[in-house]
Order: structure tokens, then sequence, then C-alpha cells
């Protein structure tokens, strides 16, 4: 029997692992079949306190993962495959296996959607990047393209005009989901530029991306743009689905009812699964360490 049980390997779970066994609080972490969450698919990280020069995204999750295991969790490389919530202990299953424990801490975090296309994995990292607040600051003096046509795209886009010397929002419509006061920003920015209509076919280059493959659906046509950057924002999945029972919202965010808690009393949850706003490895840490204090303070009360 676990005090806590942890689903996610990524800064919002380890951080809470670092709390709740330092609380003496017996602790399991699932860290999933593929640990680290998104950290593990980034390079330089410039943002996160405590690294002056920047880490390594891989790096950073390994010194994260080493600080939680000195505390001694049990971890478990796997993937939920299914979680009891009806009644107390909860009972958490992965494959064959079996797990209880008297509160949850939910910190799977969330991925990017990719395009699919061809060179967007190759060169990810290499010119393709999923985060402009990560990775803008690299892109400075570049003509770079943001793919979609939401919110976020909007967001993106106006935050690279603070590096790239041109941006190029690229969306597949001549409509956009985004809000109009964020549409109207970006197209009152004088170095923002769209082209509609359009859907990214490849992304090309050589060490580096050099290009976009471009296709003009309403013309039928193909052509390319010489870029040094393409930034994916076209949404994000957080990965909620095994979590029945737990309250979500119409895109599948978990739901914060109060402190960290969601609506099943003894579960609480951490990091990119509940945030859509932030999204940074610093704020999924701090609120895997909320999530644990309140975890903890449960528990005491329960005693
Ligand atoms: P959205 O779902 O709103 O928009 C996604 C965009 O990406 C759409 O334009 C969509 O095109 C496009 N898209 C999806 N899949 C593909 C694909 N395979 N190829 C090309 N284009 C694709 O997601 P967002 O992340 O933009 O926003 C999510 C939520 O977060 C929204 O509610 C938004 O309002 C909110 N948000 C608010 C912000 C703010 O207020 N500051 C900032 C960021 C997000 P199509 O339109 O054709 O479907």
């Amino acid at each position: 029997m676990f005090d806590v049980i942890i689903v996610g390997s990524g800064p919002a779970g380890l951080t809470a692992s670092i709390y709740t066994t330092r609380a003496n609080l017996k602790t399991l972490i699932i860290a999933g079949a593929v640990w680290g969450g998104q950290l593990q698919l980034t390079t330089l990280v410039e943002n996160y306190p405590g690294f002056p020069d920047g880490i390594q995204g891989p790096e950073l999750m390994t010194l994260m993962r080493k600080q939680a295991e000195r505390f001694k969790p049990e971890i478990v490389e796997d993937n939920v495959s299914s979680i009891d919530f009806s009644s107390r202990p909860f009972k958490v299953s992965v494959g064959t296996k079996t797990f209880e424990g008297k509160s949850v801490i939910i910190a799977t975090g969330a991925d990017s959607k990719k395009i699919g296309v061809p060179g967007e994995k190759e060169f990810a990292g290499r010119g393709v990047s999923y985060c402009a607040t990560c990775d803008g600051a690299f892109f400075k003096e570049k003509d770079v393209v943001v793919i979609g046509g939401g919110d976020t795209a909007m967001e993106e886009a106006l935050f690279l005009t603070h590096f790239a010397k041109t941006v190029t929002i690229i969306h597949r419509r001549d409509e956009f989901k985004a809000s109009k006061i964020m549409l109207d920003r970006a197209k009152a920015n004088p170095k923002i530029k769209f082209i509609v209509n359009t859907e990214v076919k490849e992304v090309i280059g050589d060490q580096k991306v050099t290009g976009v493959k471009l296709f003009n659906n309403k013309e039928n046509k193909e052509n390319e743009l010489t870029i040094g950057g393409v930034f994916v924002a076209i949404g994000h999945v957080p990965n909620s689905a095994v979590f029945k029972g737990i309250d979500v919202d119409e895109q599948g965010y978990v739901k914060v009812h109060d402190h960290y808690l969601t609506n099943v009393e003894g579960v609480f949850v951490a990091g990119d699964v509940h945030d859509r706003h932030y999204r940074q490895a610093v704020t999924a840490a701090g609120y895997g360490s909320s999530a644990a204090l309140e975890a903890e303070r449960w528990l005491s009360s329960q005693r």
C-alpha cells in the first residue's frame, strides 16, 4: 500500500515525488514506458532557474530523476493501463500488476500535436520547435514560419517577433479559430505575414531547417519557402484519457476543483495535464510541489 501514487515522470511528477518522499510518504512513481516527458525531446533549456549557462532537456530530466531517486520512491517504468477511482484505496493497474494507493497525483503532461509530414521529426530541435517561449531566442534575425490558425499560433507568432526578422503564419484555411483580438494583434504587427489556404507538406534542410514545401489547397499549387525555423502551433493533447471518472474539460484537460484537487477526493493533479496556459518546465515543477503538499495535508487529515 502506497501513501501516494504519482502517475508521470516529467518535471511535475518528479518534483511531486521529491516532496512526498521527503515528507516520509511511501511513494510510487509510474513513470511511463518512456520516462521524462516533453523535456526529453528538447535541446537547450535556458529558462530553468539554476542553470546559468542553460542545460540540455534530457540532462535536466536525468538530474531531476537522480534527485528524486535519492529519497527512494519506487519507480515502475511502464504505462498505466487503468485506474479504479471508485473506492479507496485507489487501484492502479500496470499490465497484470495492480498497485494500491491512498492518494494519487496525476502528472502525465501533454503532447504537442504534430503535423506528421516528412522532415518534421528529423529536424525537431534543429529548426522545428513546438514552443516559442522555449526556443524563440535561438531564432534571432531569422525568417521563421508558424503553423496553425488558433490563439496559440497567434501568441507564438507575436512572441517570435521579438527575435525573428519575419514571422509567417501558415494556415490551412482562410478562416481562423483564433479570437478576434489575437488575430487583429497579429495582423497589426509589421513583422507578421500570413499565408492562408496552405498546408506544409515537408520540412526541408541539411544540418538544420532551410525551408518548407507548401501546397495551396485552393489553387492546387505547390511552392517552396526558404526559412530558418518552423514553429508548429496546432494545439496540444493532454494525456488524460486513462483517468476514467476524473472530470476533464472539452479538450481533455483535467479540471482542478480546489488546490490541485480533482473531483475525486484524494486525487490531485499537477502540470501540463491540467495547465493549458503556461506549459513551462518550471511551472510544471511548481505545480508538482503544490500537489504534493496538498496530498500530504489531505493524508494527514485522514489519519
Ligand atoms: P486550436 O484548436 O484553437 O487551434 C488549432 C489550430 O491548428 C487550428 O487553426 C487548426 O486548423 C490548426 N490545425 C490543427 N491540426 C492541424 C494540422 N494537422 N495541420 C495544420 N493545421 C492544423 O488550438 P490552440 O492551441 O490554438 O488553442 C487551444 C485553446 O487554448 C483555445 O481555446 C485557445 O483560445 C486557448 N488559448 C488562448 C490563448 C490566449 O488567450 N492568450 C493563447 C493560447 C491558447 P483549423 O482551424 O483548420 O481546424
